[in-house]
């Protein structure tokens, strides 16, 4: 398991560009596991894919609601919106099914340790190496128009969630910039290169912040402490402020049943004294 201890991330391994693809590997961590850098880029290259297609997706769903709004709806334009919608997920769900395949062929231990501590936090990709990213490549936190953060609200999909890809429409800023199958295959393809060149640096780079859980700031972890105290302060609070209701609960029920069994006994008392002067009247008589 990952343990904060851990503090380097991957280097590669020595004579790493004269190794064929599929035998090149990173090692993580202080005692040095090894990992197959052909999973680590596909893992990269996947979650890219997955982001692409997400993105294509929500695009047509903004576009299928502005033609549904329209008065004069066009049926063949609302037709081709729901195909692409129908092709694009069910694409998204093959990669998916890929994404899931690679992922179970990380090395148990530090490495998938490591990568299942990272995403513990569902805007995990919000780290400052991957927003640094974003920013060079021109996307929205270029902008700070917050639609990269907005995505981390986004809680109904696993993956495909991050930064943005030449699919994301805030950037394009124009409406059919994303339908070309070439565009999109040409992209994916520049990606997947970079990641398994023989150069391992920017794969290095990639896989740390895929991988590398975030080391805290001392400012966060003071804050973190200063959370922790006001959460038992306030439960501190709770609970003394249930003992006092629990208490005078206690005397309300104490007083009503005070006042059931002073009732009880009056009526008794009438009772009884209403036998004995009866009783008493009779041996009068
Ligand atoms: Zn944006
Ligand atoms: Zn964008
Ligand atoms: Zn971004």
């Amino acid at each position: 398991m990952w343990s904060d201890k851990q503090t380097s991330g991957f280097t590669p391994v020595k004579g790493y560009s004269q190794t064929h693809l599929v035998d090149r590997k990173l090692l993580y961590g202080p005692d040095s596991t090894p990992c197959s850098a052909f999973v680590l880029g596909q893992i990269i290259w996947f979650d890219y894919a997955l982001r692409y297609l997400s993105q294509i997706e929500a695009a047509l769903v903004k576009k299928r609601k502005k033609c549904l709004q329209r008065r004069d709806l066009d049926p063949a334009l609302l037709k081709s919106c729901d195909d692409l919608l129908a092709e694009t997920r069910e694409e998204f769900a093959d990669l998916e099914q890929g994404m899931l395949v690679t992922e179970n062929m990380l090395p148990e231990g530090n490495v998938k340790g490591a990568y299942e501590t990272l995403r513990e936090d569902p805007s995990w990709w919000l780290r400052k190496e991957l927003v640094r990213e974003c920013i060079a490549r021109g996307g929205c936190c270029a902008r700070r128009c917050g639609c990269c953060e907005n995505r981390s609200l986004d809680r109904s999909k696993g993956h495909g969630l991050g930064h943005c890809t030449s699919a994301c429409h805030c950037c394009a800023k124009t409406g059919e910039w994303w339908v070309t199958t070439e565009r999109r295959a040409e992209m994916i393809d520049i990606l997947g290169d970079s990641l398994h060149s023989r150069d391992p640096e920017y794969l290095v780079k990639m896989a740390d912040a895929f991988f590398e859980p975030q080391k805290k700031s001392a400012l966060a972890k003071l804050s973190e402490r200063l959370v922790r105290k006001v959460k038992t302060g306030i439960a501190e609070w709770r609970e003394k402020r249930l003992e006092r209701m629990h208490l005078k609960q206690i005397e309300k029920l104490h007083r009503v049943e005070i006042e059931r069994v002073r009732l009880l006994e009056v009526k008794e008392l009438l009772a009884y004294n209403a036998c004995y002067f009866d009783e008493k009247d009779w041996e009068c008589w």
